[in-house]
């Protein structure tokens, strides 16, 4: 019912304030109703994801978070990827497993956190088991961690080592229904996708240091390899037009201190910053080094690939 996510890049944050801004931001989405809720952040070991998941409010959450002695709260991480959820149950009782977020596997190799319904589960389902991938939860949202496994694991015994980005292109390409969805991955630590279509999903951007390129009336283009341009880019063959930013530049060119908010509801996102962007259905927003690339499934991208 409610989705919020924080990444953090160059601006050092300790475990326990990354939670807070976790819990804080789930807080704000309270008055939209939800069962249960849960977190995921960034483990002790690149790669390593911790998840927090428990029925009733936030602050039973919190609670949980508190008590549980096996994690250092002090750490600190320079970059760092984070999502939390409410859940409103539609498939699959209220409980701590069937909560959010769901992972492809023990190893959490793809984390996820889903706003909506995806209406081809069953079928989705019922494919990947065949295939040998072993479920926890009842859920509708499960499949989509499962699947982006799936596609993984069939590129890499191809050879291939599919980008953030066009995986979960190839995962939403299978998706009916409605969404929001966050991905983390243990593959593309310090990375975050975000894509929806129906639900809506919206991100802030937040830095102290003047922009030389800000979001808010730029122009970029999308080319055929979901590269996306600035417009002044030369020999660019514009796909899709669209009028937001690519990346965002310091005047001297450097990467610069970003912080991003990702949530399902502006409500969660104005205390931290007023640069907001709202994607559109079938955008894939990708968050990796700093910068946010905006990417759009295509009509012609619509064949499956996972049934062949
Ligand atoms: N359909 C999903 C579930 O039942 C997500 C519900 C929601 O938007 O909270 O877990």
């Amino acid at each position: 019912c409610g989705i919020f996510a924080y990444v953090n890049y160059l601006n050092e944050r300790d475990r326990k304030t990354i939670l807070n801004t976790l819990l804080t931001g789930l807080g704000r989405l309270e008055y939209r109703g939800y069962d249960s809720a849960g977190v995921a952040v960034d483990g002790d070991k690149d790669g390593e994801v911790l998840i927090f998941k428990q029925v009733g409010k936030v602050a039973a959450l919190r609670k949980l978070i508190e008590e549980s002695k096996t994690n250092d709260m002090n750490r600190k991480f320079l970059s760092h990827t984070s999502m939390a959820h409410t859940r409103w149950a539609t498939h699959g009782q209220p409980s701590p497993t069937n909560s959010h977020p769901h992972r492809s596997d023990p190893k959490a190799q793809f984390t996820v956190v889903h706003n909506g319904i995806i209406t081809n589960y069953k079928e989705l389902r019922t494919l990947l088991e065949m295939k040998g991938y072993k479920f926890e939860s009842d859920t509708d949202t499960e499949c989509a961690a499962k699947l982006a496994l799936y596609i993984w694991d069939q590129q890499k015994a191809q050879g291939k080592t599919p980008s953030f980005t066009s995986l979960v292109k190839a995962v939403i390409k299978e998706l009916e229904g409605a969404f929001a969805f966050i991905f983390k991955s243990v593959h593309f630590p310090h990375e975050m996708v975000a894509t929806r279509r129906g639900s809506p999903l919206l991100i802030g951007v937040k830095t102290e240091k003047k922009l030389k390129v800000d979001f808010v009336d730029v122009e970029f283009v999308v080319d055929d390899d979901l590269n996306a341009f600035m417009n002044t880019e030369q020999n660019a063959q514009p796909k899709i037009r669209r009028t937001q930013s690519r990346a965002f530049l310091s005047e001297d060119g450097n990467p610069i201190p970003m912080e991003y908010y990702l949530a399902s509801d502006p409500s969660a996102i104005i205390e931290h910053t007023k640069r907001v962007l709202y994607l559109e259905d079938d955008d894939i927003a990708h968050i990796s080094e700093g910068e946010l690339h905006i990417h759009r499934l295509k009509k012609e991208d619509g064949q499956s690939t996972i049934r062949t």
